[in-house]
């Protein structure tokens, strides 16, 4: 260890090749002052142009938008020489997909399912017994004709699967609610032993009535369900950037996703958390810091925690015992924001982190406190890429500024914006552009953010290390029922 005098000796005989030596240690309030609404927007610009590249205004993963995201961190990450960095590769299920129908010339609305086959079908409906949840469920007249089936008890993929060992060519679901599904729905994966899928969607409870009553009517009810769908494997990558300083055994880990759904460009969701974090990293390395900093930079959150998932699995016990604890970001800049904690401690939703959990909330806390800013706790329930850590016992923490929830009055008193209306009315739409980007909200929790990676990267005091870690999952959501939500968001499967 190099004392300070003679590293500042050696710094004015070799000049920049020891910039780090003589670099200050990072604090709280130089890291935050590093924090440029400027410099975010230039990478929101930058995400915003991938975007559109082909005319796509996706990002979501295995898309060339969300490959050049990839190569834009991993490429600004190493100008820096900071960091190690690598690009942890592998496969998963593309999924995409539209449907239409139309009974007797009249167009319903049918929302597609994902992981949900194509094809073009002409054929009667005829209705499934009960709920269509065993084979004895469908009469021996659905073969070779559409299935018409309610909605619960069984998964949307047991319904289809059934429909096709029964022989029939198609599976219209209907809502077992007037309206229509919220949120859209998913067969969860793209096999199901009990039979094969065939095209299928889900209309609403009134629209499901209304085909009841017809077929009835008449048994030869002709129902064209055409869906046009994407199933096939792609190759995608987190990013894994971690500073070459610090001490190795003590990682202060952060991480944001950085796809969107199929449906939308996703600057909002994620690109606000994702490019908070890559600013703040790229700022990080004109400081000097005890504790090794990690950035994780995660593909495919919107596919179900894909990437954190796969990263966390691929750790050895000694590997995950030198992540003294992780910090997620995933919205935090919502256009009717809310600024919103995780719930480490478990005192407003009952649902607690593994033992450090508390401390990070705390850290938070106290950052919004000492602003002068209004901050609220929201439930910490493992649906986004933090879930993968809470698993296997590393105390976690995070913020949030809201999805598709709507902001209440009190919420509004505190923030301003508008109750009743959602935080977030582009959540997983074609409108998360740059323009759905609030900013203030966006740079004063980039500010926290650097308050939060600050701390930890000189001191891990009230952070429990490894003796007091338990491989016991901690939060009450089993991880397969976690698979298919993302974003605070539930994307359902039955
Ligand atoms: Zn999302
Ligand atoms: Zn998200």
């Amino acid at each position: 260890m190099r004392s300070p005098s003679l590293s500042h000796a050696f710094l004015v005989l070799v000049g920049a090749a020891v910039v780090v030596a003589g670099n200050p240690l990072v604090t709280s309030k130089s890291y935050q002052a590093t924090v440029s609404g400027d410099n975010l927007m230039k990478h929101a610009e930058k995400l915003s142009q991938y975007s559109k590249i082909n005319d796509a205004n996706t990002r979501a993963f295995g898309t060339i938008g969300h490959n050049k995201t990839i190569e834009y961190i991993k490429s600004s990450l190493d100008k820096t020489g900071f960091y190690d960095t690598y690009l942890d590769t592998f496969q998963y299920l593309y999924s995409d997909g539209t449907a239409a129908l139309s009974v007797a010339n009249v167009t319903y609305e049918i929302a597609w399912l994902t992981y949900g086959p194509g094809g073009d079908v002409n054929a009667p409906l005829v209705l499934a017994n009960n709920l269509g949840c065993t084979q004895n469920d469908f009469p021996t007249a659905i073969a070779g004709n559409i299935a018409l089936i309610s909605r619960g008890n069984c998964s949307f993929s047991d319904k289809v699967a059934l429909s096709g060992a029964a022989g029939a060519v198609g599976a219209i679901i209907y809502n077992n609610e007037n309206g229509p599904l919220a949120g859209g729905g998913t067969l969860g994966t793209d096999f199901n032993p009990l039979g094969p899928y065939v095209p299928t969607g889900i209309v609403s409870g009134s629209d499901g009535k209304a085909l009841i009553s017809a077929v009835e009517v008449s048994d030869k009810l002709i129902g064209n369900l055409h869906v046009v769908a994407t199933n096939e494997n792609r190759t995608t990558s987190n990013v894994i950037a971690t500073s070459k300083s610090g001490d190795q055994n003590n990682i202060v880990m952060s991480g944001g996703h950085t796809d969107s759904v199929p449906a939308g460009p996703g600057i909002n969701d994620n690109g606000s958390g994702s490019m908070s974090i890559l600013e703040l990293a790229l700022q990080l390395s004109h400081f000097r810091i005890k504790n090794a900093v990690r950035f994780g930079f995660w593909t495919a959150e919107e596919f179900g925690l894909v990437g954190s998932d796969h990263y966390v699995a691929g750790l050895s016990e000694a590997e995950r015992n030198k992540i003294a604890l992780y910090l997620n970001f995933d919205m935090v800049a919502s256009p009717n924001f809310g600024y919103f904690i995780y719930d480490g401690d478990g005192n407003a939703f009952n649902i607690t982190g593994p033992p450090g959990s508390d401390h990070i909330e705390k850290t938070f806390e106290n950052f919004f406190a000492s602003a002068g800013v209004k901050s609220a706790p929201t439930e910490f329930n493992g649906r986004s890429d933090y879930g993968p850590f809470l698993d296997v016992g590393i105390p976690a923490g995070g913020l949030f500024t809201g999805a598709e929830g709507n902001k209440t009055a009190e919420e509004a008193a505190w923030w301003g914006g508008q109750a009743n209306v959602a935080y977030d009315v582009c959540y997983h739409r074609a409108c998360d552009t740059i323009d759905n980007l609030n900013l203030p909200a966006w740079v004063q929790n980039s500010k926290a953010i650097a308050h939060s990676i600050a701390t930890y990267a000189v001191s891990l005091d009230g952070i429990p290390r490894q003796a007091q870690r338990t491989l016991i999952p901690r939060i009450a959501l089993p991880h397969d029922r976690r698979r298919h939500q993302a974003c605070g968001h539930e994307v359902l499967a039955s």
